[in-house]
């Protein structure tokens, strides 16, 4: 018998060039080979009369070999191999191409299964280049039966991986199912032995799904799993208790310069109730752009200030940083009730402290880290890299800033935060007790429900459903080809009426890209110039009388002394930087932008009201919906036009689904559909095997999985009991990666 930790070099008969193949799938040991699952089955399963088949069938027949023989053929090179089969009820020619060895297996009179395309030929049938296998001495895995086909890979084929696999299943030692039997009843599951046995060589159909519905319910039950003892995890730990007294919340509130929205009010008290407990708050405040999320979130770090707890307010680029920077001290300014917190912008550029009054001051970024580390800031905004830094970070700079007192923690654009980020950050902050901040995130991409109650299934959500009173529909057009003239003629009329436009410029994809050391840097400059060709078109050909400008990620962020402008003129002189660009646009001095992708277009122009997104196709349906909030901010009627070259459906149906979608929770719906979940999860793998990805498609599977989960740790926290579930989930979080 075979154990499943074997390493498959100490099996017999295993050749050492197929090791090597097997190697560079991840596969060394038995277990991981009975682990690497078929992609789908042929179903060879009926043997065919030979006079009952049919061109185009593809068939197993079962016959003697009459005769076999290797000729070469005139075309150069293939080298030919033909063969009679006979049953009882006909005769056969088959034919495979440069295999002149299956002769020394394929003998006369020797009897085999054939399973392979029927094919037609000057009115005869043959078998062109079927599979084959010897009737007699061991159960058939080729031939007569569902065939498992595995991922194609250089040098292990589909026959290699059966030919390894089969007699190994039929050895293999019985292991613990570590999945509770209770489990497997309630949701008529096969058992582990069974299922890997039906996953590679099912009798039936039947047999097959019942294996792979195990496997999907495994894959999600230990994801699960997972989640929820982080959260449980993370309750656990300690974080300072920040308490708000009611009476000053209302009289902040009042002296707002606008009042909250109903489910921007909800969500804040869901905030400060969080804050006044000991667990660490793990929240993610999701809403629409321009729906109010930063608002929410610089008061609660406003009340957190006020209990002499800091916050680390941390945006994915220093346009945004500086963008929140601005809305904070907008925010703060008219309210009498806050001691004004003392707020601080830090980013690779510039190092700048806000104090009471608008009183504001630059300084030395050194200068500003000892003041965040002594406690004098309550709040610092930066970039993600700046705060945070780097978990394994070698120089001291590139380390989490040091704060005295860190309660909180808002993270804007990013679903989750790492644990280790978080723990890095803290223990840098560690004020000697131990505590763990607060931490919020912040984002506009919805999540669908199946991945709310998996992926995100370890964060409380609290969701800001509408927008800001008056703010109007956004007017959502396709623009194919032949109706680009009349899009521009919106743009311009928009601009006389007055108003800014955004045009961005493609992202372009080049797989090539992918493994280069600097495909970041690379894809940078090849989508740079996008925006520059494309603000060449616009200020020369097609608005030469309107005031274009562009920003693209390899402008410096800002200058020293005194910017020239972005417009026209400046932006060619090389002096432009993204600063003065956006404070351009932001000033009304120019009327259309024209901007890359990877720059965020982190701007709150309420005067903005065309969104023209090059090449939308190009760009995932959460990101086409990210560029549309950026217009509709104001008061005007705001159109978003998406101009496509493609015409193939997949690009056109998604186009449509944002046009269509009411809001961004139907869209995000539409998106795990039309895309998968990779989508979601962001760029990098996710290591979540490929049923688990399928599976998280399935909300009826999500929830069962989850209940199942739920049940479990209710009656075994710590899988104490459950030592075989306990080892697989440690296996399990080791493959996955979802930060
Ligand atoms: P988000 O972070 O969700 O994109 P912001 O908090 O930046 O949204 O708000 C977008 C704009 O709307 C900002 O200018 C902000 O000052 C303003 N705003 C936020 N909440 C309200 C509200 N309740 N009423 C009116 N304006 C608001
Ligand atoms: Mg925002």
């Amino acid at each position: 018998m075979i154990a499943q930790n074997t390493p498959l070099a100490c099996l017999e008969g295993i050749g050492a060039r197929f090791l090597v193949h097997l190697k560079r799938l991840g596969i060394e040991t038995v277990k991981d080979l009975v682990f690497h699952f078929p992609v789908r089955y042929e179903d060879f399963t009926q043997i065919y009369p030979i006079s009952d088949l049919e061109p185009g069938q593809q068939a197993t027949i079962q016959g003697e070999i009459e005769e076999i023989d290797v000729r070469r053929s005139w075309r150069r090179g293939v080298v030919i191999v033909e063969a009679t089969v006979t049953d009882e009820t006909g005769r056969i020619r088959i034919v495979w191409f440069n295999q002149p060895y299956i002769k020394n297996t394929l003998r006369p009179g020797r009897r085999a299964n054939f399973s392979g395309k029927v094919s037609l030929s000057d009115g005869e049938l043959y078998l062109s280049h079927p599979t084959y296998e010897l009737v007699g001495a061991h159960e058939t895995r080729h031939t007569a039966r569902l065939v498992p086909i595995y991922p194609e890979t250089h040098g292990l084929t589909s026959k290699g991986i059966r030919y390894l696999v089969q007699p190994i299943l039929k050895n293999i030692v019985s292991v613990d199912d570590y999945l509770p039997k209770t489990i497997l009843d309630e949701h008529h599951l096969p058992n582990i032995n069974e299922a890997l046995r039906a996953i590679h060589f099912p009798d039936t159909i039947d047999a097959a799904l019942q294996a792979k519905a195990r496997f999907s319910f495994e894959d999600l039950f230990l994801l699960q799993l997972s989640n929820l003892r982080q959260k449980m995890a993370l309750a656990k730990e300690r974080a300072p208790q920040i308490k708000t007294d009611i009476g000053h919340l209302k009289q902040v509130l009042s002296e707002l310069p606008f009042p909250l929205t109903l489910s921007q009010k909800r969500s804040l008290w869901e905030i400060i109730k969080d804050l006044e407990r000991r667990e660490p708050m793990n929240r993610l405040l999701q809403g629409d752009v321009g729906s109010g999320k930063t608002a929410v979130a610089a008061l609660a770090a406003a009340l957190a200030a006020i209990r002499g707890a800091q916050t680390a307010f941390m945006a994915p680029t220093e346009v945004l940083a500086r963008q929140h920077f601005a809305t904070l001290k907008k925010l703060f300014g008219p309210v009498k009730a806050m001691n004004q917190p003392i707020v601080a912008l830090m980013t690779a550029s510039e190092a700048r402290v806000l104090y009471a009054d608008d009183l504001e001051a630059s300084m030395k970024k050194e200068e500003l880290k000892k003041k965040i580390a002594s406690g004098e800031i309550q709040i610092v905004v930066g970039t993600h890299a700046l705060i945070a830094g780097k978990v394994r970070a070698k120089t001291a700079a590139a380390k989490p800033l040091a704060f005295k007192n860190l309660g909180l923690v808002i993270v804007d654009e990013q679903h989750r935060f790492g644990v280790e980020q978080r723990a890095a950050l803290t223990a840098r902050a560690k004020s000697a007790r131990g505590l763990l901040p607060h931490f919020l995130s912040m984002s506009a991409t919805p999540i669908p429900r199946t991945l709310m109650l998996t992926v995100f299934g370890d964060l409380d959500i609290s969701i800001i459903t509408e927008l800001p009173a008056g703010r109007k529909n956004i007017e959502t057009r396709v623009v194919p080809p032949e109706e680009r003239a009349g899009a521009y003629a919106l743009i311009r009329n928009e601009v006389l009426k007055g108003r800014q436009v955004f045009v961005v410029c493609p992202r372009i994809e080049r797989p090539d890209l992918l493994n280069t050391k600097n495909a970041y840097l690379e894809k940078l400059k090849i989508d740079t110039k996008s925006v520059i060709e494309e603000y060449e078109k616009l200020s020369t050909k097609i608005f030469p009388d309107l005031r274009v400008a562009m920003l693209h990620g390899q402008m410096p962020a800002s200058a020293k002394g005194r910017s020239s402008s972005g417009g026209k003129n400046g932006a060619s002189s090389g002096k432009a930087t993204k600063e003065s660009v956006m404070k351009d646009f932001e000033d009304g001095k120019t009327d259309i932008l024209v901007s890359t992708s990877v720059i965020e277009v982190g701007v709150d122009v309420p005067n903005a009201s065309v969104m023209m997104i090059e090449g939308s196709e190009r760009f995932g349906l959460a990101q086409l919906y990210q560029f549309r909030g950026r217009v509709g901010r104001g008061e005007y009627q705001s159109y978003c036009l998406l101009t496509t070259e493609s015409k193939t459906k997949n690009a056109n149906e998604r186009l449509k689904a944002i046009v269509e979608a009411k809001n961004g929770f139907e869209l995000a719906e539409r998106d795990l559909k039309l895309r998968g979940p990779g989508e979601f999860l962001g760029d990098k793998q996710t290591g979540l095997p490929d049923y688990a990805m399928r599976g998280l498609q399935d909300l009826e599977l999500v929830r069962a999985t989850r209940a199942a989960a739920v049940a479990v740790l209710g009656r075994d926290a710590d899988l104490a009991h459950s030592p075989a579930l306990k080892a697989k989930l440690a296996e399990f979080r080791k493959t996955i990666h979802l930060e």
